[in-house]
């Protein structure tokens, strides 16, 4: 997860939605993380590699912890890899803190001295781009989603404000880094002999998410569109994002990393449970729509015997259901 700072207030309904929408806001934002910390900057060197499993030739993969935001997790609370070409390397996502961008860069040149050529973020949520600043002294081209750039800027001094505190001293040297390039649609990078294909998604679990092909392995990171494990968290349009599973789940694939639990995941079996549990609040979300029930009952109800199947429920099913709710409420 993530802490996935959310920090949207949409275009407000009535009262008790505006309500609602700002306490889950309010809550969200008080999870989440960010912006530009001050002071010394640890040493390259000093730092412990994470981490990282090869899951296909030339792709490695780190795996977060299904946890929020603490100073001892220091932001590693979400997946980051990168792969290696015959010239050069990308990275796809950063983790949530400098240190924990630094340990997945030190994992990349215990492998490799190539040049890493691509930061690519498959959204804008804190966990997965905090990690940024850790390598701006390579010169990368950093990548996102055409809508990345504003949605950090929209977040930025809440992202900051939320997640200094719950980061700790781990929020020291965080930066907020909008992409340099911006993807529309479907673009190849290339780094030798190996080509990615990066996609920029319609509103799914946000509106900037982006996935990276491995063509050579046929390996895709699917970012937060998948998750496993972690409780799936809506900060975009769960319908976009049930249209979206049924179009990615055609995809030819041998293998796909989630943004949240065990890389290397069977395609398109990994997407049943979060298909199971996003279709079962959309079912539930309009039958108490329909029967006029209020969204603080319903959020307290729906989606409760989804409890026992995912890992920090407790923090994001209300969430989810408040979201959910105010995209079908005007269907
Ligand atoms: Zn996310």
């Amino acid at each position: 997860m993530s802490v996935d700072g959310v920090c949207v207030i949409s275009s407000c309904n009535t009262p008790v939605l505006r309500f609602a929408k700002l306490v889950s806001a309010w809550l969200f934002c008080a999870l989440a993380i960010h912006v530009s910390a001050i002071g010394p900057v640890k040493a390259d060197t000093s730092t412990v590699p994470a981490q990282v499993t090869e899951i296909a030739p030339g792709v490695f993969v780190h795996t977060g912890k299904h946890e929020l935001f603490t100073p001892h997790n220091a932001g590693d609370v979400s997946n980051s890899g990168f792969i290696i070409g015959s010239e050069a390397v990308a990275v796809v996502d950063t983790g949530g803190s400098r240190a924990a961008g630094l340990a997945l860069k030190a994992a990349i040149r215990a492998r490799t001295k190539l040049p890493i050529k691509y930061v690519i973020n498959t959204h804008m949520h804190p966990d997965h781009v905090f990690g940024n600043a850790a390598f701006v002294s390579d010169n990368p081209e950093f990548i996102g989603h055409y809508k990345l750039a504003n949605a950090l800027a929209a977040r930025k001094e809440q992202y900051l404000q939320a997640n200094k505190p719950l980061l700790g001293d781990a929020f020291e040297g965080v930066e907020v880094i909008a992409p340099a390039r911006s993807i529309r649609g479907v673009e190849i990078l290339d780094l030798g002999n190996r080509k990615l294909r990066v996609e920029a998604h319609a509103t799914a679990h946000t509106d900037n998410d982006l996935t990276v092909k491995d063509e050579q392995t046929a390996t895709m990171f699917m970012g937060d569109l998948l998750f496993s494990g972690h409780i799936p968290v809506v900060d975009g349009s769960i319908k976009g994002w049930l249209a979206l599973m049924d179009r990615l789940a055609a995809e030819k694939l041998t293998r796909v990393v989630p943004g949240h639990g065990p890389p290397s995941m069977p395609w398109p079996d990994a997407l049943v449970p979060q298909k199971r549990y996003l279709q079962s609040l959309v079912t539930q979300i309009r039958d108490y729509i329909e029967r006029g029930v209020p969204l603080s009952k319903a959020a307290r109800e729906i989606g409760v015997d989804e409890k026992q199947a995912w890992l920090l429920f407790d923090d994001f099913n209300a969430r989810n259901v408040s979201a959910a709710f105010a995209e079908l409420e005007w269907e």
